[in-house]
């Protein structure tokens, strides 16, 4: 017999070929899961005793016949009689094909699942598909079906003795690498590692005199019972960790697993892992895998668990995600979004668990868990809310505390003349040591904040937290970290920071992209003579600017690194230097200051009687001599650092001061670090 098949387009073989071009490969996942499906309606239909045949053996065989060039799929399932062929695979229902086609054409998942075409997909690699096939019906005839791709097919009555359906594709020319075992393999591992029933391809080999060779026993591709399907309380650690290294066969031991069981609003099953997370976020991305009913979907979860969550390994099985739709669809399905937060109640109820029962157990795990809590309280709100809880703060001397026991802890001791609970942190112990130790010496605590996340987190955690400020250790002096009381302040004149900024500025190497400000604190004689400080703010948005973060953020990233030069004016050294300066530049220097006061003091009255008139009604010659007598100023200021630069280049204490607090922020690099061990041997000798 002849017929037509039910397409109202004129022939819809050609167009699925040339849309789905891109994933040709799940027409196997396809056949297969039919396969799959026939067997379990199969079982279904005799454990109801609609079926009173023997079941016999199950399994779903594929095997590839490389001189015929095909690959034949078989099931010992329910099969199919003439009709149910006219009613299943000849009547496929396309109304609007050919528009909808072109929306998704680079969609295949979607256009397959639109149209149930799931068959017909075997035509993106095949030029004649055949299916034969006896149905478990009492007395049923078996039938051949065949159809070259046009809308033409045949069908007549056969012979075939065992019940179930063979499908027989002939590969096509384009796609001949199909017919390879290693490719047929590869996506039968990929797509059906987990159907729940027996996967035969090919026979076992063994080893065999020097040889492998093949043995009689099937191949079986797939864990019919992985573990996620079974229940949690038939499971023990080892097993999870077993079904992890099944699935990632080269990564550590996971710190610990979350068995998701939920039948009602909707349906899920899975097991969510936490891995030993180095620091690289975008490299543990994509490793969920999603399922429907045991088939492999998908590994690229977006959409479907909430950003954070995809750091998570493991897989998720529900037959209550619309898979065959876009992504920006997933996004906005009521079913999809109440998966995502019950997922993200699961995650955080489970941390909450361990943190409670075994707080030990989770501080050893928190270094590794750290990166995950804090991208999923950065990009969560409700994660947030929950994660404060049992979120930890690790200090310099390694121990942990939650956030409301760190603020007790520090809350006496480090709170500032404004009421402000100042957090101090250091973001590298080593290389801060110096500013560490200050801090620790005034009875400060200080944090570990080194993470990829924490510059950003940090914000965050203030925004949350009112009176609450973060203050890396070297932001500024020690005495100036928390301000509890004004400050004693410092009693140089201004012709004394006048000279002493020059002697200093004069002598600071030039450091690319980098500007440092002299200014002058009274922190007492103990303190160091000199201190390089970075402010908070401005650092911290240059970080986030570095780590993505556009607009104003990319104001920040341009601007060079500004540090502070902080002379201590009460420390002898820096007493010793001014008192020498003084000695050395005062004869030449006075008479200029002098001069220069007169200057000012013209310049003053001159624009003063001018004061209330607007720019053209100064008469030219006055504007001039303005003019004039501040050109004159400024030459007299260069005469003047001229002469205290010249002093300060012949001082060795004045680089060795500097180069001693570039060196303890780890800025004293290339030839400036050779000078200054020159000069310390001079120095010695
Ligand atoms: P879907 O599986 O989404 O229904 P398909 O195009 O893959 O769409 O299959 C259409 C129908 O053909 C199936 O619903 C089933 O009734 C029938 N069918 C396909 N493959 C088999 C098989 N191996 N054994 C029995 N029936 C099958």
């Amino acid at each position: 017999m002849k017929g037509n098949i039910g397409v109202t387009t004129d022939n819809i073989f050609p167009i699925i070929k040339k849309f789905l071009y891109s994933d040709h490969e799940i027409f196997l996942r396809e056949l297969v899961s039919n396969a799959v499906d026939a067997t379990q309606k199969l079982k279904t239909f005799s454990s109801v005793g609609e079926f009173k045949g023997e079941l016999g053996e199950l399994r779903v065989k594929v095997s590839v016949d490389k001189d015929k060039g095909t690959i034949t799929i078989s099931d010992r399932g329910i099969g199919m009689t003439a009709d149910d062929i006219e009613k299943y695979i000849n009547q496929i229902a396309f109304s609007g094909a050919e528009e909808f086609l072109e929306k998704y054409k680079n969609d295949a998942n979607a256009i397959i699942g639109h149209f149930g075409l799931g068959f017909y997909s075997s035509f993106m690699v095949s030029k004649e598909v055949e299916i034969v096939t006896l149905s478990h019906k009492e007395g049923a005839k078996a039938v051949r079906w065949t159809c070259d791709g046009t809308p033409e097919y045949s069908l007549e009555e056969v012979e075939k003795a065992d019940r179930g359906t063979d499908i027989i594709l002939h590969i096509d020319d384009e796609n001949k690498d199909f017919l390879e075992d290693g490719k047929v393999n590869g996506l039968l591992s990929k797509y059906c590692k987990f159907l729940p029933v027996e996967i035969a391809f090919g026979k076992k080999t063994e080893w065999k005199d020097g040889k492998n060779v093949e043995t009689d026993e099937d191949n079986i591709i797939n864990d019919p019972n992985p573990a996620w399907v079974k229940k949690p309380a038939d499971l023990k650690d080892e097993d999870y960790n077993k079904f992890y290294h099944d699935l990632y066969p080269m990564a550590e031991d996971p710190l610990f697993h979350i068995h998701l069981n939920v039948d009602y609003p909707f349906n899920l099953t899975g097991i969510l892992y936490f891995p030993k997370v180095k620091s690289n976020i975008e490299l543990q991305k994509n490793k969920i895998q999603l399922y429907c009913n045991q088939v492999f979907v998908t590994d690229s979860v977006e959409g479907i668990v909430p950003e954070f969550l995809t750091l998570l390994h493991g897989v998720i099985d529900s037959p209550d995600i619309p898979l065959n739709v876009s992504r920006s669809y997933l996004q906005s399905d009521s079913n999809v979004k109440k998966i995502s937060s019950h997922i993200t109640k699961k995650v955080s109820d489970s941390l909450q668990d361990i943190f409670k029962k075994d707080r030990a157990d989770f501080e050893d795990k928190w270094d590794s868990l750290k990166l995950f809590i804090v991208y999923g309280m950065l990009t969560d709100e409700k994660f947030y809310d929950k994660a404060e809880k049992y979120m930890l703060f690790k200090n310099t001397d390694g121990k942990y505390f939650t956030l409301d026991e760190y603020k007790t802890l520090i809350s006496t001791e480090q709170t500032d003349k404004d009421g402000n609970v100042i957090y101090l942190y250091t973001n590298d112990a080593t290389k801060q040591h110096g500013y560490v130790e200050a801090a620790k010496a005034k009875g400060y605590d200080v944090l570990v904040l080194d993470g990829q996340l924490d510059t950003h987190f940090i914000n965050t955690l203030e925004q949350k937290n009112e009176k609450s400020r973060f203050v890396r250790v070297d932001a500024d002096v020690p005495e100036k970290l928390i301000v509890k009381t004004d400050l004693s302040q410092h009693n140089l004149n201004a012709e004394q920071q006048s000279a002493l900024t020059t002697v200093f500025r004069s002598q600071l190497p030039t450091i690319e992209k980098t500007d440092f400000i002299v200014s002058f604190e009274n922190v007492g004689a103990e303190a160091q003579p000199i201190i390089i400080t970075q402010q908070e703010f401005m650092r911290r948005m240059k970080e986030m600017a570095a780590t993505g973060g556009g607009g104003m953020m990319g104001f920040y990233g341009e601007m060079p690194d500004s540090y502070n030069l902080v002379v201590n004016v009460a420390h002898p050294l820096v007493k010793k230097i001014l008192t020498d300066e003084e000695a050395a530049c005062q004869a030449e220097v006075s008479p200029l200051v002098a001069e220069s006061v007169e200057l000012e003091s013209k310049i003053k009255s001159l624009k003063d009687a001018h004061k209330d008139k607007k720019d053209e009604e100064v008469p030219q010659a006055e504007k001039e001599e303005i003019s004039s007598l501040e050109s004159k100023t400024g030459e007299l200021k260069t005469k003047k650092e001229t002469i205290i630069s010249g002093f300060a280049a012949q001082n060795k204490e004045v680089r060795q001061l500097i180069d001693l607090a570039l060196l303890s922020n780890n800025m004293l690099k290339g030839e400036a670090l050779s000078n200054f061990v020159k000069r310390s041997i001079e120095l010695m000798k």
